[in-house]
């Protein structure tokens, strides 16, 4: 039953808020006039209790299920902190499946108006803008890289549909590297290349995302290779990103990275604080479109813009998560509610100190020199404030022991060991050591 109450809830209430709230709930029982279900956070819960918590009971009912009440317990621990920070993913994928080309959907909200530019990716969005006029080909391929969720997809598929737009003759085939990979050992296995090369051979442009990914897999890279080469020697646009540039990329020949460079080949710089500010502010103003109500205290925009500097992805989770607490609780997001509400985000994208900074602080503030912390020398002058800087290594890094004994100039772990606990002690003998260890320790946190 309950799946026939899936069905018609999912016409009620629309697919993309059943597939975000509706299909994470898991039924688990009926007793006394109360519906049991399991949901991924007390959240989930809470949300849909009270947005579709009468839409259920009626469908129930229609049903021949008689429920007075419905309730929610948290199920399983699933990665809590990255379901929770993503509750509404509103895609609508683009399913056009009109022709036999071998892409992948384009993401509806990947546009060019919904790019916001900033120096750190001003070229690369300069150059997506150019190719995307679908002019003469001018710079073949274009090769996007950059880390993790700095918008590398983002600027593809909004050269797609650019081009859909602009020229809709032309055959446009966005996939990534994986898929292309499986295409080509799907055809491989199924014995028709033919079927595979003439595909791919016959598109006008060519997007390839991730590239990274055929390192190392040589009869794919070999086909990407000569389909690469067919489609410059017929003029047509070739488009690809990395997360690296072409040269970086380890276990990949040679003569693909040398073809990869002759084009264009443009970085997405980690973002600044401006551009995460400006990209922040232009979510506000699309979700404003929808819920004109929402208030956002001044300050919380660039406390988040400050704090969370890891990728954007994060960024926007972080605010997608604001805006879903906010209506839940029908309150303004002040800086409070966004510290509470996303306390796990800020702890996650805290800067991360490295050993080497830590060595570098001590040794200045001991007046000693960088390299006699990994020196031999046993001196006290040197040995104390070198178990200091072990001691900051343990308490503000992940490494292990051996691993900071290692970056001591090899040394062994019980000598780290050793450092740790006799630095424990100190710091509750002796005042100036405590003091100096909580003005180190709030240096390297910044
Ligand atoms: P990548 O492919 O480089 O890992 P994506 O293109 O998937 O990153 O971007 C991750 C998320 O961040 C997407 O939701 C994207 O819309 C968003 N994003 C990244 N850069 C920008 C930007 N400059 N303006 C608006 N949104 C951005
Ligand atoms: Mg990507």
């Amino acid at each position: 039953t309950w799946g026939r109450v899936c069905k018609d809830l999912e016409r009620t209430i629309g697919k993309n808020n059943f597939v975000t709230w509706i299909a994470p709930l898991e039924f688990r029982a009926l007793e006394n006039g109360v519906a049991r279900f399991g949901v991924p956070t007390n959240f989930v819960g809470e949300w849909v209790n009270r947005n579709f918590g009468d839409k259920i009971l009626e469908q129930l009912g229609r049903n021949g299920v008689a429920v007075d009440r419905l309730e929610f317990a948290v199920s399983s621990v699933k990665s809590p902190a990255n379901a929770a920070s993503r509750p509404a993913p509103v895609v609508q994928a683009d399913q056009r499946s009109d022709t036999d080309l071998p892409g992948a959907p384009l993401d509806a909200r990947f546009t060019f108006e919904t790019f916001v530019t900033g120096k750190p990716n001003e070229l690369a969005h300069a150059a997506a803008r150019r190719v995307a006029e679908g002019g003469s080909v001018t710079f073949n391929p274009l090769f996007l890289y950059g880390g993790v969720g700095l918008g590398k997809t983002h600027l593809m598929h909004a050269i797609a549909w650019e081009l859909r737009e602009r020229a809709p003759e032309k055959k446009v085939v966005y996939l990534s590297a994986e898929q292309f990979m499986y295409r080509f050992v799907q055809a491989l296995r199924e014995r028709d290349m033919m079927g595979f090369k003439s595909l791919f051979r016959s598109v006008d442009v060519l997007m390839v995302d991730d590239v990274q990914f055929i390192a190392g897999k040589d009869s794919t890279q070999e086909e990407f290779f000569h389909t690469f080469n067919a489609l410059v020697d017929q003029n047509k646009q070739i488009i690809i990103s990395a997360d690296r540039a072409p040269g970086e990329i380890k276990d990949l020949e040679d003569r693909i990275k040398s073809r990869l460079q002759c084009g264009l080949v443009v970085d997405l710089h980690p973002t600044d604080y401006e551009l995460r500010l400006g990209i922040l502010q232009q979510k506000v103003d699309m979700y404003r479109q929808q819920y004109p109500g929402l208030v956002i205290a001044d300050g919380v925009l660039e406390f988040l813009a400050h704090r969370i500097t890891t990728n954007v992805r994060v960024l926007e989770g972080a605010l997608t998560r604001l805006f879903a607490f906010a209506s839940l609780v029908g309150k303004e997001i002040t800086l409070d509610l966004a510290q509470d509400c996303l306390a796990d985000i800020l702890r996650a994208s805290e800067r991360k100190v490295t050993i080497e900074e830590i060595q570098r602080k001590v040794s200045e503030h001991y007046n000693m020199r960088l390299a006699d912390m990994v020196g031999p020398k046993r001196h006290r002058t040197i040995a104390r404030p070198r178990q200091i800087a072990m001691w900051l290594s343990k308490q503000l890094t992940q490494r292990s022991l051996p691993e900071i004994g290692r970056r001591f100039g090899g040394r062994d772990h019980t000598t780290v060991m050793h450092a740790v606990k006799r630095i424990e002690e100190l710091r509750v003998a002796d005042l100036q050591i405590a003091e100096d260890l909580e003005m180190l320790r709030r240096m390297l946190e910044g």
